[in-house]
């Protein structure tokens, strides 16, 4: 029986960032270990309430109150079993979940303090590599059906996990050197060490899941091949679309370039200082891995001053990107208002997701936040490099379903920038040759839509993770992933079913 006064006697409380000159010095997570004391103190908060919103808020529905009252009683092993029935990588939504589950958790209501859903998370997901490892689960007979699962992310990799638990023989195909999605390449170290995929993925590969990597599919191998070796075909290619701004005067500059080119040539020179190549300087204070994109033009922020525009995930890793490669100055640029510091329970009535001022550890590290304002040329210094961003202070309206943004006159100003990178979201997948030779299409919103099976417009051809819902979560995924596998072990006939935890229909929790 769950503590039913925790809530009163702990706060909440989170494990201390490493402090930021010493992080910012090197690539390492943010997060050292919490503590077994504090993390079971902090489970005891959870007085398992009845009903139970977090599952809610979590599209994988973890069985939160369960794992933290086996934390709190000391029972790890239980708690590692509890969490992986629902969740195939802890380790990474315990580390980079924005946490909805802890938006909609009781102790939350009328601005109380949640439960630290999330940090109990990663301290089970890290006990389990503690404690024997990551062992592989053992997998029943060959069904002698096979999937071929495109794309290597978070989706990709949760569905090829339970397939091949499932019998079937499953192979995943990565256009990049490295499988990943973007947890390799896109989402930095400090968030995210790269151990923890590769411990993942020797665990899959013991279970069977084979991989391809530097295999562009709808290139360097047909759909129809593919269709021929396999009886199922998973799509999931993710959202990388990444959008411009072709219409700011100054977009052609040297020095202005996508957030994502930065962030994975950044990534890039950290996993070759890591492995030690040849000509890499490791990273650290004395000299941060250079990043250079593949054709050895120089992408890295040392010296420079950086305007980042966007203030998602994406800025705020450029953000810190930035401060690690030894920036001059970082301003980020919002085209929206500084929203509120706590929850307007009119606006977004718990236990639904806020509307908050949300900082990352990146913000903690430097750098100026401007909010409201776009950006109306960036200024050339007369040899077609970039010297400045001009911004003007601006409103934002919605009218007729479409966004207006009107500049104050007399507003505008002059931001240095020799670095401009621009982490304005993301339209959907990439339109690419895999599509049509599929026979599948993206729809208004850039994305591929699934019937309630999972299957595409192409009968066998299923779709998961970013690439059907569109830029969004790691858990969302994940989730999507495990659904994806549920329908495609019941379209091979195979015996009983997998877990199913989300439909394709389904959205996150909103007031409606
Ligand atoms: C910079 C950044 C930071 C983020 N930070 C967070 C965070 O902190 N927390 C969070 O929850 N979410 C975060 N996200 C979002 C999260 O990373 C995604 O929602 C998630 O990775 C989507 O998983 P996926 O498997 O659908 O696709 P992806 O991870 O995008 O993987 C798709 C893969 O498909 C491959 N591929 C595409 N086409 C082909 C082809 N033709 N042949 C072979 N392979 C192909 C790609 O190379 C890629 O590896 C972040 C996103 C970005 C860009
Ligand atoms: S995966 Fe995300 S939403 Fe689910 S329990 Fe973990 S932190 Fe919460």
């Amino acid at each position: 029986m769950p503590d039913p006064n925790g809530f009163l006697r702990y706060d909440r409380r989170l494990p201390a960032r490493r402090p930021v000159p010493v992080r910012i010095s090197d690539w390492r997570e943010v997060y050292p270990p919490a503590g077994e004391e504090l993390i079971r103190e902090q489970a005891t908060r959870c007085m398992d309430c009845g009903i139970p919103f977090c599952h809610d808020g979590c599209p994988l529905g973890n069985r939160i109150p369960d794992w933290n009252d086996l934390v709190r009683t000391g029972n790890w092993d239980a708690a590692v079993e509890s969490l992986h029935a629902t969740n195939n990588f802890p380790e990474f939504t315990g580390r980079l979940c924005p946490a909805p589950c802890e938006a909609a958790c009781v102790l939350g209501i009328g601005g109380g303090q949640p439960v630290t859903i999330k940090q109990v998370e990663v301290e089970i997901a890290d006990a389990a590599v503690a404690r024997g490892g990551l062992r592989p689960r053992p997998v029943p007979a060959p069904t002698g059906r096979s999937v071929a699962v495109i794309g290597s992310g978070p989706a990709g990799l949760a569905a090829a996990q339970q397939l091949a638990r499932a019998g079937h023989a499953v192979t995943v195909y990565e256009r990049d050197d490295a499988i990943g999605g973007l947890l390799r390449y896109g989402i930095p170290d400090f968030k995210l060490e790269k151990q923890h995929i590769d411990r993942r993925l020797a665990q899959l590969a013991a279970e069977g899941v084979q991989f391809r990597t530097g295999v562009d599919v709808g290139v360097d191998v047909t759909a129809e091949q593919l269709r021929a070796e396999h009886d199922a075909v998973l799509l999931a290619c993710g959202a990388l679309q990444g959008r411009d701004t072709p219409e700011t005067p100054g977009r052609q500059l040297r020095g202005v370039h996508q957030a994502m080119t930065h962030l994975v040539a950044a990534n890039r020179a950290v996993a070759e200082a890591a492995a030690g190549r040849p000509g890499v300087a490791a990273g650290g204070a004395g000299r941060p891995a250079f990043a250079v994109l593949p054709d050895g033009t120089p992408i890295d922020a040392a010296g420079k001053h950086v305007v980042i525009i966007g203030g998602g995930d994406t800025a705020a890793d450029c953000l810190g990107v930035a401060h690690r490669q030894g920036a001059a100055g970082v301003h980020q640029l919002d085209l929206y208002p500084e929203p509120p510091q706590t929850r307007d329970a009119a606006r977004d009535p718990w236990p639904t997701w806020p509307w908050v001022l949300r900082t990352y550890p990146a913000h903690e590290e430097g750098g100026e936040r401007v909010f409201a304002v776009a950006v109306q040329e960036f200024v050339d210094d007369g040899t077609g490099q970039v010297k400045g961003v001009r911004i003007a202070e601006v409103s934002v309206e919605k009218r007729d379903g479409r966004r207006i943004v009107t500049p104050l006159p007399g507003s505008e100003r002059e931001l240095p920038a020799d670095l401009v990178l621009l982490a304005i979201g993301f339209e959907g997948t990439e339109q690419q040759p895999l599509l049509e030779q599929f026979g599948v299409r993206r729809n208004a919103r850039g994305a591929v839509d699934a019937r309630p099976d999972w299957q595409t417009d192409a009968d066998g051809v299923f779709v998961a993770g970013d690439m059907h819902r569109g830029a969004s979560l790691i858990v969302w995924a994940i989730a999507e992933g495990r659904a994806a596998a549920a329908a495609i072990h019941s379209y091979l006939g195979g015996v009983g079913e997998l877990p199913a935890p989300v439909d394709p229909a389904r959205q996150p929790l909103a007031a409606r």
